[in-house]
């Protein structure tokens, strides 16, 4: 750890934990303590670590082949975007590497698209008021938080952010050069923020109307995540774009931008491009990943075990009244508090629990889809033990 903190940049205020190894929802650290994951690399590991269908997968095909240029085809590559143009709205994918760059490519391809239909007028995007899109400068300028912006200006022109859930903020900002409306269907880092009800209908509408595409950043939202593949087959609303990137490929690094054909042959050759998008390796271990999802149970695990914790979390809430909220989707759960969360984190990480908590004061809890109904009534018992300390606290 003394090394870590001289060597690498200061970027992250890391818990002072070694983790060496895991196993489904296991983890283990240097000293040999275990630590049950809600975590899961945030919202990445959706199958578990150590998975061994993967594990063998990418073990195999690391034998065979790990890169080739996208100047050439590959096998999973395309076996893994006819899986998902398969199994979503989407006709075309264009792989790359993380959730940033899917976001910088679904940018790219909607001002492109614009660009050649004659109106390069049209480029700037509405995005939404504490959105995460990621680090790179386009997407840190998409998203909705100036605390990812500070230090970084001057900022991309061309974004304007507006509320989330406000349906007429979205329409008061529409101008002749808007071209898009991104938003995420259920904001994760700002807090696990669900949409109202008819929100992201009414954005689609309001799009459809406006001849504007809707870019659905499903990067922590996807993959199972709420219980649906994908969280817009909640409401029953296609997005023109979706970006994707967390759990694709269980923890390798993946991302990918997918698109209908109207607007994805915006995109020729020479267009975009990334050295390591989609290669063998990664595409194998994303494609066992979706298989595996379906094949064995994992969504239905997600819808059933989310709602039990859901129950649980709101028994809580009844009990404690610095509870303001118990919000979410399948498996992305978000505890509302009206104190501050981090020391709910460490005392979880003492009782050998890894919790997460966003915005100050909302846990946010993204275990394995594959957790247990034991798993999760041994955090609440974890939880109801901290609340008791803290309410006991500030009775005191
Ligand atoms: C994590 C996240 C990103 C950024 O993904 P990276 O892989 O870290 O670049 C973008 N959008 C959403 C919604 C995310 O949760």
């Amino acid at each position: 750890m003394e090394a870590a903190d001289r060597v690498m940049t200061s970027t992250y205020s890391r818990f002072p934990i070694v983790l060496v190894e895991g196993k489904g929802c296991t983890l283990t650290d240097v000293e040999g303590r275990t630590y049950t994951d809600f975590v899961a690399g945030i919202a990445v590991c959706n199958l578990g670590h150590a998975h061994d269908g993967i594990a063998e997968a990418v073990a195999d095909q690391a034998r065979r082949l790990v890169h080739v240029s996208n100047l050439y085809y590959s096998k999973p590559q395309i076996a893994l975007a006819e899986w998902l143009v398969g199994h979503s709205f989407a006709d075309r994918i264009f792989f790359c590497n993380s959730g940033a760059e899917a976001n910088e490519a679904a940018i790219k391809l909607a001002r492109k698209y614009f660009k050649d239909r004659g109106a390069p007028h049209r480029f700037r995007i509405i995005t939404m008021e504490g959105s995460f899109h990621g680090r790179t400068m386009a997407t840190l300028t998409a998203t909705g938080q100036t605390k990812i912006q500070k230090g970084f200006e001057p900022l991309l022109e061309g974004f304007d952010t507006v509320a989330f859930n406000q349906t007429e903020a979205v329409r008061d900002a529409i101008t002749e050069e808007t071209c898009a409306v991104m938003v995420e269907p259920i904001q994760g880092e700002g807090g696990v923020q669900c949409p109202a009800q008819g929100y992201l209908e009414g954005l689609r509408e309001l799009c459809d109307k406006e001849g504007l595409l809707l870019i659905f950043d499903e990067v922590q939202t996807g993959m199972g995540r709420t219980g649906k593949l994908f969280a817009y087959e909640h409401f029953g609303v296609t997005p023109d774009i979706m970006s994707l990137a967390k759990a694709l490929a269980n923890g390798l690094p993946m991302g990918a931008m997918l698109a209908r054909e109207g607007v994805a042959k915006a995109f020729t050759p020479g267009s975009h491009a990334s050295t390591f998008g989609g290669t063998p390796l990664v595409a194998t271990a994303a494609l066992t990943t979706v298989k595996t999802l379906l094949d064995e149970g994992v969504l239905e695990n997600c819808q059933r075990i989310g709602k039990y914790f859901h129950e649980r979390l709101q028994a809580l809430q009844s009990k404690y009244a610095f509870i303001r909220e118990v919000r979410g989707e399948g498996l992305l759960i978000g505890l509302d508090l009206t104190c501050d969360g981090a020391p709910v984190v460490t005392a979880c990480m003492e009782r050998g629990f890894l919790i997460n908590c966003t915005q100050e004061h909302v846990l946010r809890f993204i275990p394995p889809l594959i957790i247990k109904e034991e798993e999760v009534d041994s955090l609440i018992s974890c939880l109801d033990s901290v609340f008791e300390g803290l309410s006991s606290r500030s009775e005191g």
